[in-house]
């Protein structure tokens, strides 16, 4: 089993865009309450009391979307002054990003993952739910932003929906030619929107390097990340690709992370629901750290079992109750 090093924390489960994967439009979602969202001094507090005692040193700011939480600067420049921080990275949709990377960058942040499922804006807004006028430009400005900050790596995620941008895997993957880009295609999982994905269900990543590699070739690239991508490169390309098969794959062996929830529930493994602990209300009951410390060794003592028996039964009433933006993504 992989040392557990790497939490992902949500900052808050809103977010600006209606993915129709993860938050589609008329979907009833229990947003959390104001007062119930971990402050900033808790954020901190938990990690410096409990996470980092433990061994976590990789951190990830998620959401919904992160750059909507007011603090989301002064979030950053904390975690990384941690002395014990090896890794900081922030995953957006990069719609406010245009005016935040500087601010982002210059307060310790290096690495951003940007979600685009599409090159083509009328796709693109299809995707995000968006109706008014379109949402791509400013997107695209946040990721042109970003990467002229001198964010490294810049990663791009597309989640790959059959007949919605599956069309575009090519384009998408052209990305990476001529830019030190990496494009990660995600395989749609049945969280959030389970109708869509009864419909349109997924495409296997297998298939997607097919179609690449028929068009320029494909090499398996050395380099590894943090995550559970498996990396190639088109031959002569500056960037990477990646594809993350968390439905034709199993990579709990690789599984290297935990996830806290903006309100301050603690999941082990993101397919699991059953096992997850309320830290938040632990925390603010006046519990000492020490104790929380205790319960969290406890889970990660547990996690190998939990990820490969209660992957598939680990959920409340047989379907998921909460999505990816209320996980933290
Ligand atoms: N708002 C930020 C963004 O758009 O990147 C961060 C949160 S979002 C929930 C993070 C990631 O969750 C997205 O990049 C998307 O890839 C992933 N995601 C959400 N629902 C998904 C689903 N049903 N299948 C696969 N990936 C999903």
């Amino acid at each position: 089993m992989n040392v557990i090093d790497y939490l992902r924390i949500s900052l808050l489960d809103r977010c600006n865009f209606r993915c129709q994967y993860c938050m589609p439009e008329g979907s009833e979602l229990n947003y959390i309450l104001r007062q119930d969202l971990l402050t900033k001094a808790e954020i901190i507090t938990l990690l410096k009391e409990v996470f980092i005692p433990l061994g976590f040193c990789k951190f990830r700011l998620t959401g919904g979307e992160p750059l909507l939480r007011p603090d989301v600067v002064d979030i950053v420049s904390q975690i990384a002054s941690l002395p014990q921080t090896k890794d900081l990275a922030l995953t957006t949709n990069a719609f406010l990003l245009a005016d935040m990377a500087q601010e982002l960058y210059d307060a310790g942040l290096r690495r951003i993952n940007i979600s685009l499922d599409s090159l083509n804006p009328e796709t693109f807004d299809l995707i995000i739910g968006n109706r008014g006028r379109s949402r791509w430009e400013q997107t695209w400005q946040g990721i042109l932003a970003a990467y002229r900050v001198g964010f490294d790596p810049l990663k791009l995620n597309v989640v790959v929906i059959p007949g919605f941008n599956d069309s575009e895997v090519l384009d998408l993957a052209a990305l990476t030619l001529d830019r030190n880009w990496h494009v990660r295609f995600i395989e749609f999982m049945p969280i959030g929107n389970a109708s869509l994905f009864d419909d349109r269900a997924w495409i296997p990543s297998a298939e997607l390097r097919e179609r690449i590699a028929s068009r320029w070739g494909l090499a398996e690239s050395n380099i590894k990340g943090n995550g559970p991508a498996d990396v190639f490169k088109i031959p002569g390309a500056k960037g990477t690709l990646g594809f993350i098969s968390q439905m034709s794959e199993c990579f709990c062996d690789r599984c290297n992370r935990m996830r806290l929830s903006a309100d301050g529930w603690l999941r082990p493994c993101l397919l699991n629901e059953t096992g997850q602990i309320d830290l938040k209300t632990a925390l603010r009951s006046g519990s000492d750290p020490q104790d929380l410390r205790a319960k969290v060794a406890e889970i990660l003592l547990l996690k190998p079992e939990i990820n490969y028996k209660q992957r598939d039964s680990g959920t409340l009433a047989g379907s998921y109750t909460r999505t990816m933006s209320q996980i933290g993504g």
